[in-house]
Order: structure tokens, then C-alpha cells, then sequence
């Protein structure tokens, strides 16, 4: 079985810039490709994230592919292997299966890729990637950057008392480092 760490995009990788519809405006934090660097030794990495902007018609699906295969590009040139993006690309109100916090990619990924679930890591700055963390069983991390600081208060008490709460990816990637070192 593997371990993964399953990464929301805008805010917890990149800088969360609104609906992006353009590679100019993907900005990778200075610490991202360190970061999944280290934690591709122990983890297979996916991205999982919510564009709510393509149903609404803000961005377009040729865009869409094209941020992705730049992403996924950037990230082969640091020797970084993204498995898959996942991306919903459904509206809130659409009712969709994919939308976080849904389960479906990380079941779609725990079929494909044999995931332990329980020992894998789900990272994010919205309520739904601490959602989705808590449905799955998963380790859940809510790093501040993004909406994060903005969204903290979401957040209730049974919730934060599950997850790690993380000034961004680095500490994240600590905390996630740490955990292993110590056998829990
Ligand atoms: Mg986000
Ligand atoms: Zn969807």
C-alpha cells in the first residue's frame, strides 16, 4: 500500500489569485517544489482541487488543461511526479459527486494507486479540504496561507481538535516529516 498527500492547488501550492484563467498568473510559493520534494520520498502526491470558475463560465476548459499541463510541467522540471490533478470543475449548486469535500478522487486514487488512507495526508486552506480529510479518515492540515487565515474560523472545535493547523506548506511538510520519523 501507499501512503499520499493530497494537495489542494490555489493557496496551498500556488498563490490564490481567484478564478485563474492564465499561466501568468500562476504563482508557485518559494517553498512548493522543497516541500513536495521531501515529501515525495515517502508519499505519491496528488493535487485535488475545486474550479468552480469553469460551470460559471469565468474559465475555460482549454485554460483550464493548459494550467494544468504547466503545472504538471514545472513540476517535472524539479523532478517532482504528480500523479494526477483531480479537478472539479462543477458548481457548489451542480450537486456533483467530485466536488471536495466529496470523496470521489481520493477513492478514485485508493483504487488505482492502492492508498492507505488512513496513513495519507490531506492539505488544504478551506473548510472542505478539512472535510474531506475528517470523511476519509486521513490526516488533515490546514495551512493559513490562501483563504486560510480568512476561513480559520470556519473551522469548529471537534474539527481543529482532529487536524494540524500549519502556517502554510512548510511547516506542513515538517509536521508531516516529524510524524513519520516518530512511528505515529
Ligand atoms: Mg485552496
Ligand atoms: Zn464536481
Amino acid at each position: 500500500m501507499n501512503k499520499a498527500v493530497f494537495l489542494d492547488r490555489d493557496g496551498t501550492i500556488i498563490k490564490d489569485r481567484g478564478h485563474i484563467n492564465d499561466i501568468k498568473d500562476i504563482v508557485f510559493y518559494d517553498f512548493t517544489f522543497d516541500c513536495l520534494k521531501e515529501l515525495q520520498k515517502n508519499f505519491l502526491l496528488f493535487i485535488i482541487t475545486n474550479q468552480p470558475g469553469v460551470a460559471k463560465g469565468i474559465i475555460e476548459v482549454a485554460s483550464l488543461n493548459r494550467i494544468h499541463s504547466y503545472i504538471l510541467h514545472k513540476m517535472g522540471d524539479h523532478g517532482i511526479d504528480i500523479k494526477e490533478i483531480y479537478c472539479c470543475t462543477h458548481k457548489k449548486e451542480d450537486n456533483c459527486i467530485c466536488r471536495k469535500p466529496n470523496t470521489f478522487f481520493i477513492d478514485t486514487a485508493k483504487e488505482k494507486f492502492s492508498i492507505d488512507v488512513k496513513n495519507s495526508y490531506v492539505i488544504g486552506d478551506h473548510l472542505s479540504d478539512i472535510e474531506l480529510a475528517i470523511r476519509i479518515n486521513a490526516n488533515g492540515i490546514f495551512v493559513l496561507t490562501g483563504h486560510g487565515q480568512e476561513h480559520f474560523h470556519e473551522l469548529n472545535q471537534q474539527q481543529r481538535q482532529k487536524i494540524k493547523i500549519c502556517s502554510n506548506l512548510k511547516t506542513a511538510t515538517k509536521t508531516i516529516l516529524k510524524s513519520i520519523n516518530n512511528g505515529t
